[in-house]
């Protein structure tokens, strides 16, 4: 048994008890059904030759008998849909948490290539289609091969050349099945994988729905997203058509079987070899064998639909985050706040070619309480020094250190802990004000929020609120500006008190007066801290006491606004180009 099937069984081990109990109510709910015909030929054998009077105590109590296996059927039919189904749930809850929990272990560089709309399907369709195999798949399995058995042997019993006539197409039918279940099972995975490329569509327009619309790309948008959903019609029709032949085909089969039993059956009558009462019975065993073939069909289409799912859930379940906390890694404490990049070479596709790498051997020290300011071209790689430091990417050589510690030796979240981040882009959750500065660590009380609020100069704004601190600020915090968002994510930061500081452009796509604003609140932030700033606007940093260059070929220059100016170098020319 392969990895894949173990993972795939082991999520029955919480709910065995749940799951053998409604194994057995299928059991015996599949065994009822099968008694109730041979007391009906009985009934009937015992009216024919004794004659209604002699036969009406037996009518009676077997009648009796017989609503007392409905009672048990149904209470094993309830059992089955209630308590199988919650199995089913639970098992979903579970794959559920998981797939959630390995999405937040996964790191930067997964999410680089991954869309959100297509990790959302996997959560809401995949999954559902995988508990309903895991229920119903076994139980179906268990009910129809005792019906299917059951039948064949009584019916054997009862008259083997008519039983002949009955079971002849069975083979015929497996035959036919297993064919047209290799078609589906890639029509499945197509219809799967189309899904979620239409959430991945939908996804993406929804959330760039103010580009689209002042672009006026609303026709196009439509186009796009008609396309995709005419590619999944396409792949719902080549499905619909083989099920489609399945179904009409089996049913077709099971009339052929009754005319024949009937038509057999009567001309056997007439030659003395069948009676009446056998006759009877079969035609109600017919049903009781051809169900079971019916739902060994929808079984397979479960099988395919949820195997299909599952395998997506499973390969991402395989994908290892690819930065992971050494076996040995300690927590990160004490923090003065030096920095140092060792021959850090760093390039994202992770393989080292002069080419791809964004830049190669750096060298740079910080001391701990500076104020840095990094600045360069667009694209050549400030915010990719940053998002080393706290390691959301890994260097492809060399090292970086906090304090002489080594960062891949210590464990990340505590080495995250001591770094904050503000960027240009603000993410504010669903949720409200207080919740929002609050993530910036989820104990602090109310008087530490406000108080973080009023340093990052945003309690003024936060009290004009409809509700204060306790206003919601909805998806994406539409209703706020720029530069109030900006504010609320530095008293996010305040709150976190963090050692190590990294501003990165976060005033870039401000106004002049927000910026000012916030200028005054991040260096208020900035005191005592190590600083890294990187800013657009030269104009911001100039009384930075160090401002590093870094160009194509790293850290080219450094010094004081003056010194570079005076050099007449790179940071000129980025100077003289921007004002
Ligand atoms: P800067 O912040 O200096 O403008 P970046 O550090 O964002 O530059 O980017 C440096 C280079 O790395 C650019 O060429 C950019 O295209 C590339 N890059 C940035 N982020 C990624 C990423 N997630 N995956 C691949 N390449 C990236
Ligand atoms: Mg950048």
């Amino acid at each position: 048994m392969n990895a894949k099937w173990r993972k795939f069984l082991s999520y029955y081990r919480p709910y065995m008890k749940g799951f053998i109990a409604d194994m057995v109510f299928a059991l015996v709910g599949a065994a009822t059904s099968l008694i109730i015909p041979l007391i009906i030929r009985y009934i009937t054998g015992t009216v024919l030759l004794e004659g209604f009077v002699n036969a009406q105590q037996t009518i009676i109590v077997l009648s009796l008998v017989m609503l007392g296996l409905l009672a048990v059927d149904f209470g094993c039919n309830y059992f089955i849909a209630y308590v199988g189904h919650m199995v089913g749930a639970r098992m979903e809850y579970d794959l559920r948490n998981e797939l959630f929990t390995h999405y937040q272990k996964l790191s930067f560089r997964f999410y680089d290539d991954q869309k959100v709309g297509s990790l959302m399907s996997r959560v809401t369709n995949d999954l559902f289609e995988i508990t309903e195999l895991y229920h119903h798949g076994p139980e179906d399995l268990m009910i129809s091969a005792i019906k299917l058995l059951g039948s064949v042997v009584i019916l054997c019993m009862i008259n083997v050349k008519l039983a002949a006539v009955a079971l002849l197409p069975v083979p015929f039918m497996i035959a036919f099945a297993s064919v047209l279940n290799r078609k589906m099972k890639r029509t499945f995975k197509k219809n799967r994988e189309r899904i979620a490329e239409i959430n991945t569509r939908m996804e993406d327009s929804l959330s760039g729905i103010r580009v689209v619309k002042s672009f006026t790309g609303e026709d196009m948008e439509i186009h796009k997203f008609t396309e995709g959903n005419d590619l999944f019609l396409m792949s719902k029709r080549d499905n619909y058509r083989y099920m489609a032949i399945y179904h009409a085909v089996l049913w077709c089969t099971t009339g052929l079987i009754t005319v024949a039993v009937a038509a057999i059956g009567a001309l056997m009558i007439g030659k003395d070899q069948l009676t009446l009462q056998d006759l009877i019975a079969f035609l109600l065993y017919v049903n009781n064998f051809t169900e079971p073939i019916r739902k060994l069909v929808s079984f397979t289409e479960q099988f395919q639909n949820g195997m299909s799912g599952f395998e997506r859930f499973y390969e991402m379940i395989c994908i290892d985050p690819d930065i992971e906390d050494a076996p040995d890694a300690k927590e990160l404490s004490d923090v003065k706040g030096d920095i140092d990049f060792t021959d850090v070479t760093f390039s994202y596709g992770g393989n080292p070619t002069r080419e791809a790498n964004v830049f190669s051997h750096l060298n740079l020290h910080i001391d701990a309480g500076e104020y840095v300011a990094l600045v360069g071209h667009s694209g050549v790689g400030k915010t990719t020094i940053c998002s080393l430091i706290p390691r959301f990417y890994e260097p492809t050589e060399g090292r970086i250190t906090i304090d002489s510690t080594d960062i891949t030796s210590v464990t990340q979240k505590s080495l995250r802990q001591k770094i904050g981040i503000v960027q240009q882009d603000v993410y504010l959750f669903a949720g409200t004000v207080l919740e929002n500065i609050r993530y910036g660590r989820p104990d602090a009380t109310f008087e530490e929020v406000v108080n973080a609020a009023k340093r990052a100069n945003a309690h003024e704004f936060i009290m004009e609120l409809p509700d204060g601190y306790d206003t919601d600020i909805g998806q994406r915090g539409v209703k706020l500006s720029g530069g109030q968002k900006q504010r609320i994510s530095i008293a996010r930061v305040f709150l976190k008190d963090p050692p190590i500081l990294i501003f990165d452009e976060a005033t870039s796509s401000l106004d002049n007066e927000s910026e000012k604003v916030i200028q005054d609140s991040l260096e208020e932030l900035a005191k005592d801290r190590t600083t890294l700033v990187i800013a657009h606007r030269l104009t911001t940093i100039q009384n930075a006491k160090r401002i590093l260059v870094l160009s194509e070929n790293g850290i080219e220059e450094e010094g004081t606004h003056e010194e570079l100016l005076k050099k007449n170098g790179t940071y000129a020319k980025l100077y003289h180009t921007a004002t």
